[in-house]
């Protein structure tokens, strides 16, 4: 009987998603089984909650998401139950934090912040869908141009990219006229105040339907496709171990979360896309312990403010239908709050910032109803600089075997510290923040740098290399060194400090991992699919 070489993928995110599509399309012989320890939110499998108009399906979508933190939910996750500690920091909905203060939570007093998603199509079920090119140092130096140009172009297809979102709103463009009037003359050609390019498909309204794993997943989950036949995604299936025996991975064992029944899933070649926290973990339960599995751990740092854009400075630059044109606009798309999307790049070596402007009808959080600005209508913006984190051996996530976590694997304590490298780039963004706000309008919120984790873009903990030598995870392709068929995606892999949001970098690696794991697949012998 013939073989079908199949993949297990592990984690239904953005990455699991564009190992499993790029794979299925490119070698009409594969099978792949994709296994994810959450619930399906949603009908069609992985689609962000932002498209949900209503908003009691769109929180019982977020509260879903929420693994141990998920109230109701809890109970069909296979969680028991975590314990609220006052003073604990709340996740962004959608998330929960990875130290959340109940039994078998981890530990992370240093990073306390860090956060994650436990549902099909993972964070990018609730993600902001920004997605600039990483540019300069962002880059990882041993992939070469020609091919990371296209590598990134086909990351922006499968994410759907949208470079002029929201171009057409007068209120989007006075924005960044107005930054372009502060800040212009410092930037070089190319890297100035533009629209920031996200994921998703532009509606005729001036809506956006926002693009989460489905858009990822596309011919795979529609009916009748030649891909959706030999893809399978099985949500609430937790893989406790990759299992492995001499270099070569030999499947997963997974957990059935409404039974509980362990299994063992066979599989020619397993790829580990279980974010950057819960993949090192997996790698470190199954024994795949390299030396630098968890280590050199970043994000970018954020320095955010919220301000209401200012009539006088506004008026001259949007005439009267314009505004009354903006706020039916807005008034259309009350499920979505986001109406227009702008941004500072990155560059080196004078802007080594990345610059977020989300204009929005109402502010992040509620504000007092006697405050000045409360009921604006010419809307608020909010606006962060993220700041690159250069990445330190110290800072990471270390993993016990004699402390089970709530999912019964070893516990993660994160020790992480912003130093003196840092410091002169965060003082320089409170700066930058402030003469953007001033820019713009009135500061609702002062200028602040969030707590660590916050930005949700997980750095480093299995970083790239070009060599084997112990500061790295996995190699150019993203094999895991020594393994010759035991891939891992995600953010995890950027070796670099960044100031961007990280998924477009990691769809892209991704695909240059899918496409050497279909090269490595054709070329082994029947039977013996990698090896
Ligand atoms: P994830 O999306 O985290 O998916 C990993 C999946 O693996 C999860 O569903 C998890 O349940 C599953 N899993 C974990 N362990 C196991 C196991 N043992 N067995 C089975 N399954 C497992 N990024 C940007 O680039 N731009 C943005 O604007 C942006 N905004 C964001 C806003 C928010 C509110 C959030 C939450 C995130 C944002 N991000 C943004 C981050 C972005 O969502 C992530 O970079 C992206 O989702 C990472 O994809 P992934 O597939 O690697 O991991």
């Amino acid at each position: 009987m013939s073989h079908t070489p199949t993949v297990a993928i592990v984690g239904s995110g953005p990455i699991g998603s564009a190992y499993a599509r790029v794979i299925l399309q490119s070698d009409p012989d594969v099978r792949v089984v994709m296994f994810e320890a959450g619930p399906q939110l949603t009908a069609i499998p992985g689609e962000s909650v932002r498209n949900i108009a209503d908003p009691g399906e769109k929180a019982r979508a977020r509260e879903m998401s929420q693994g141990p933190q998920a109230g109701a939910f809890r109970e069909s996750l296979g969680i028991p139950s975590s314990v609220v500690v006052e003073g604990m920091f709340t996740a962004r909905q959608g998330t929960h934090l990875l130290d959340f203060g109940g039994e078998g939570s981890a530990h992370a007093p240093t990073f306390p912040a860090a956060a994650a998603a436990t549902n099909v199509g993972g964070q990018g079920a609730h993600w902001t869908c920004a997605i600039p090119r990483p540019a300069f140092s962002e880059k990882v130096d041993f992939i070469d141009d020609a091919e990371w140009e296209d590598l990134v172009s086909t990351a922006e297809g499968l994410l759907h990219q949208q470079s002029a979102a929201f171009s057409d709103s007068p209120i989007g463009t006075a924005i960044r006229s107005l930054l372009n009037d502060e800040f212009g003359a410092e930037l070089p050609a190319g890297y100035g105040v533009g629209t920031l390019p996200v994921a998703g498909d532009p509606q005729p309204d001036g809506s956006m339907v926002w693009a989460g794993a489905n858009t990822v997943l596309g011919p795979l989950i529609e009916a009748g496709t030649p891909e959706s036949a030999r893809f399978e995604l099985r949500d609430l299936t937790l893989v406790r171990r990759v299992e492995t025996e001499d270099g070569h991975a030999t499947g997963v064992t997974i957990e059935d979360l409404r039974t509980k029944e362990l299994s063992f899933f066979p599989a020619d070649a397993v790829v580990v896309a279980a974010d950057a926290f819960r993949s090192p973990q997996l790698l470190w339960a199954s024994g795949i312990r390299p030396r630098a599995l968890g280590r050199y751990l970043t994000e970018h740092h954020v320095v955010i403010t919220t301000v209401a854009l200012d009539e006088q400075r506004m008026r001259p630059l949007v005439s009267d239908d314009e505004f009354e044109g903006e706020l039916a606009r807005r008034a259309q798309n009350a499920a979505d709050p986001v109406a227009a999307v702008n941004r500072i790049p990155f560059s080196e070596p004078d802007h080594p910032f990345s610059l977020q402007v989300m204009y929005a009808e109402n502010p992040p959080f509620a504000l007092d109803p006697s405050h000045p600005a409360a009921g604006n209508r010419w809307g608020y913006v909010n606006m962060g600089y993220g700041v690159r984190k250069h990445p330190r051996v110290e800072d990471g996530v270390a993993f016990d075997d004699d402390e089970l976590d709530y999912r019964g694997f070893p516990n993660m304590t994160i020790d992480y510290a912003l130093t003196d490298a840092e410091q002169p780039e965060l003082d320089e963004a409170h700066v930058r923040v402030r003469r953007a706000g001033e820019a713009l309008g009135t500061f609702v919120a002062e200028p602040r740098l969030m707590p660590n984790g916050s930005s949700l873009h997980y750095m480093g903990t299995m970083r790239m290399g070009a060599a084997d030598d112990g500061t790295s995870v996995a190699d150019p392709w993203s094999h895991v060194w020594g393994f010759d068929n035991l891939l891992v995606g995600g953010n995890a892999l950027i070796p670099t400090a960044n100031t961007m949001n990280p998924t477009l970098m990691s769809v892209a690696i991704a695909v240059r991992g899918a496409r050497r794991v279909v090269e490595e697949l054709s070329s082994a012998p029947v039977g013996e699919a990698v090896r």
